[in-house]
């Protein structure tokens, strides 16, 4: 009875939202949401420890966007098509309370799911509160299981033993727990067999992510990439892998079951074989600006808005925004565009 009552309501609010779509016909659907731009790690890929060291210049806290506005803009989101809510940073743990926020966006008609993009360096205090709070899933980076592999990665010589302990604990709580491995010639393809080993032993799902020219300080090229079909081939060799179809429209990983476990494995090609005609993401940064595109150079500044206007008036904002996107920067790359473009850095759009 239950089953088919909340069947009618999905039913019900799915005649009421007609998500407001782009120029290329995508609905906006989900929402990644940067809660800081500040790390406890330092992943060469993302904030390489040269160029993000002990004078950086993060945004100041008090530009943060708070919880009630973040609450306030997925509200007129979600009355737009947004289901989905992942919340990132930077590293997310570190904003202060972070389970108050999921509380407030638990509440909010319309969004049926919430997840959260970690180091998992924190989960270990903070997985139960949250758990408690409404959220249901932690994609969580990691990208080497051995040691040395992994101290040098994370530039800041961590050890994988507590990230181990993260996810632990995040699996104890009842979360719904995803690896994601970003992959670099040279730097961690080793790790590949090794990774896929562990994490189908533990019986979690492990996606391999090729590594992308987000922002311009992570020295990428394309020959430091390690494509997707690199990636199955590899696998292949070791496990045998069936294709998976897709669970819904947008989703990014290509998935793979092993047949001999209930385990599946999966590869989010952004370079090799990009999706923007399927994209269906909006981004926040911590302060407030609305990014169409993970490569976008300029954001739409919603801080006064949010701050000073209507629900109706940030709603009819947000959807002149959407309405007119034009986004397909991984359709469109090429080496003198992942070099030339300014773009804004992971760790303040969030991944
Ligand atoms: N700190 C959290 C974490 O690492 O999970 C959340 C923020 S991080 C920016 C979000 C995701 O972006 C991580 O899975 C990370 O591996 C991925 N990422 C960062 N830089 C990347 C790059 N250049 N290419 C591909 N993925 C990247
Ligand atoms: Fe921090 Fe995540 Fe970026 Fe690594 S990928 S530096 S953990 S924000
Ligand atoms: Fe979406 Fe931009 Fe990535 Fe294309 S490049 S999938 S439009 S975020």
């Amino acid at each position: 009875m239950r089953h088919s009552f909340r069947n009618t309501r999905i039913q019900e609010r799915r005649e009421k939202v007609e998500p407001i779509k782009d120029t290329f016909n995508r609905p906006l659907h989900d929402i990644r949401i940067s809660v800081t731009d500040q790390c406890n790690f330092r992943c060469g890929y993302c904030m390489p420890a040269d160029l993000f060291g002990p004078d950086f210049a993060f945004m100041p806290k008090e530009h943060y966007l708070t919880f009630e506005e973040i609450e306030k803009l997925v509200r007129a989101m979600s009355e737009l098509g947004v289901e989905k809510v992942r919340l990132t940073g930077g590293e997310p743990l570190l904003r202060k309370d972070l389970h108050e926020l999921i509380e407030k966006l638990n509440r909010i008609e319309g969004i049926k799911d919430i997840a959260l993009t970690t180091n998992a360096m924190l989960l270990p205090k903070q997985a139960k509160k949250l758990k408690e709070a409404g959220l249901k899933r932690v994609n969580i980076s990691m990208d080497a299981i051995e040691e040395e592999v992994f101290k040098k990665m994370n530039g800041r010589n961590v050890s994988t033993k507590p990230v181990i302990k993260g996810i632990d604990a995040a699996l104890k709580a009842g979360l719904e727990v995803k690896i994601n491995m970003v992959v670099q010639k040279g730097v961690n393809d080793d790790q590949i067999l090794p990774m896929a080993r562990f994490f189908k032993k533990k019986g979690i799902t492990l996606r391999f992510i090729e590594f992308m020219d987000v922002g311009n300080t992570n020295g990428w090229k394309m020959s430091s990439v390690i494509t997707k079909k690199e990636i199955i081939g590899l696998l292949q060799q070791e496990f045998d892998l069936e294709p998976v179809d897709p669970d819904y429209f947008g989703e990014v990983a290509n998935r793979y079951r092993y047949t001999d476990e209930e385990n599946e494995v999966g590869v989010i090609s952004s370079v090799s074989d990009s999706f923007c005609s399927s994209c269906t993401r909006a981004r926040l940064s911590a302060d407030g600006k609305l990014y169409t595109c993970l490569f976008a150079t300029e954001g739409h500044d919603l801080k006064e808005a949010v701050q000073t206007k209507s629900h109706a008036h940030l709603k009819a904002e947000l959807a002149g925004i959407w309405s007119k996107r034009t986004d397909r920067y991984s359709d469109e790359r090429t080496e003198e565009t992942a070099k030339n473009r300014p773009k804004i850095e992971m760790s303040y759009i969030g991944g």
